[in-house]
């Protein structure tokens, strides 16, 4: 019974394993230098705060407020 049990938390170890480091290859994600949207240089601070970054604020709150439109929201 323990055999099982023992696969059992091996394979959710496996699990979770991967599930971090999925997560963490996202996080650790290269800031971009310049945005992807309309090419101005995005500042040393913001990147430094947002791992992975790759709008301009002015875009990203551009997107953001697309994205609520689209969702419907008021
Ligand atoms: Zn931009």
């Amino acid at each position: 019974m323990a055999d099982v049990i023992d696969t059992a938390q091996e394979r959710a170890d496996l699990i979770l394993a991967s599930q971090i480091q999925a997560a963490r290859t996202n996080v650790a994600g290269t800031s971009a230098m310049f945005c992807t949207s309309c090419d101005q240089p995005i500042p040393e601070e913001r990147r430094a705060a947002l791992p992975g970054v790759e709008l301009c604020v002015y875009c990203k709150a551009a997107a953001e407020i697309n994205a609520k439109h689209y969702r419907g929201n008021k």
